[in-house]
């Protein structure tokens, strides 16, 4: 099983690859900078080298790696000054990873901020266009999303309708997060509820565009919209539905990576450890 979780580069970028061993990771994700700020350091030829062979001798698979953009962009909105610096940092994203020789990018689809979801498509696949032109390894992922007001992508033929319209077609895929599934309406309880909201996946987007699953139990409740993650099997997904998504996916060889709280409750090795034993 390909498992692991989000891992702070705090310190150098190196550091996360040290962090994720430590934590049992074959899989990981990070941050390439602040993921709250807009400004970020250029990545130096030496830290890139010292990533690369981290990760070398990590033995995780660099299909196993991702990197998150950071939160202020909104690559769906319709203000021109705002809109182009999401998009400069989208194409910045691309080349960092190009950078640190990791494969995939995660995105959030942003709000259309009322102007409309036709107008927003717009703009994504304007973005998307153009930041798949930085680089020819990177593979941009379009993340479901939980559904607050305006947002774009929460539902699975919205996902498939940009991803059509995306080209080269082999430049994007889909990271499936559990959490904004469920807040978004999907129900994941049950085994019957999961198997069914994986097939309704299946069918209307396709396990081949799926690359990366973020595991992460819900705090809020079935179609609340709430995005807040919580520990494996604590929240109101539970153990059941958990289980059979990740029999499900890992039977396709995709990376699960857990965005779990870092509070008492649990550590993210307890987490990591809880997901392994659904296998
Ligand atoms: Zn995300
Ligand atoms: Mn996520
Ligand atoms: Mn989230």
């Amino acid at each position: 099983m390909k498992i692991g979780c989000h891992v702070s580069i705090s310190g150098s970028i190196d550091m996360a690859v040290d962090r994720a061993v430590e934590r049992g990771c074959t899989a990981f994700q990070i941050f390439s900078r602040n993921p709250r700020g807009w400004r970020a350091k250029a990545i130096s030829e030496s830290e890139s080298t010292l990533f690369h062979k981290k990760v070398a001798s990590s033995g995780i698979d660099k299909d196993a790696v991702c990197v998150h953009m950071p939160y202020l962009p909104n690559l769906a909105g319709s203000n021109d000054e705002p809109y182009k610096k999401s998009v400069n940092t989208l194409k910045d994203e691309v080349e960092r990873c190009n950078q640190l020789g990791i494969q995939y990018l995660v995105t959030h689809l942003g709000s259309h901020l009322g102007a409309g979801t036709e107008a927003g498509i717009r703009r994504l696949i304007e973005a998307y266009t153009v930041a798949a032109e930085v680089d020819k390894n990177v593979i941009i992922l379009l993340e479901n999303m939980a559904g607050q007001k305006n947002s774009i992508g929460y539902k699975f033929e919205e996902l498939a309708r940009i991803l059509n319209q995306l080209e080269p077609n082999g430049r994007f895929g889909v990271c499936l997060d559990t959490c904004h599934a469920f807040v978004a309406g999907y129900d994941l309880r049950t085994r019957e509820a999961a198997s069914q909201t994986l097939e309704e996946f299946d069918g209307i987007v396709g396990y081949d565009r799926l690359k990366v699953l973020h595991l992460n139990d819900a705090r809020g409740g079935l179609g609340s919209n709430l995005d807040r993650h919580y520990h494996i099997g604590l929240g109101n997904i539970g153990t059941e539905g958990l289980k059979e998504v990740v029999n499900i996916v890992d039977q396709h060889n995709i990376p699960i990576i857990l965005e779990t709280p870092i509070d008492d409750t649990r550590t993210d090795i307890e987490n990591i450890q809880a997901v392994k034993q659904f296998a």
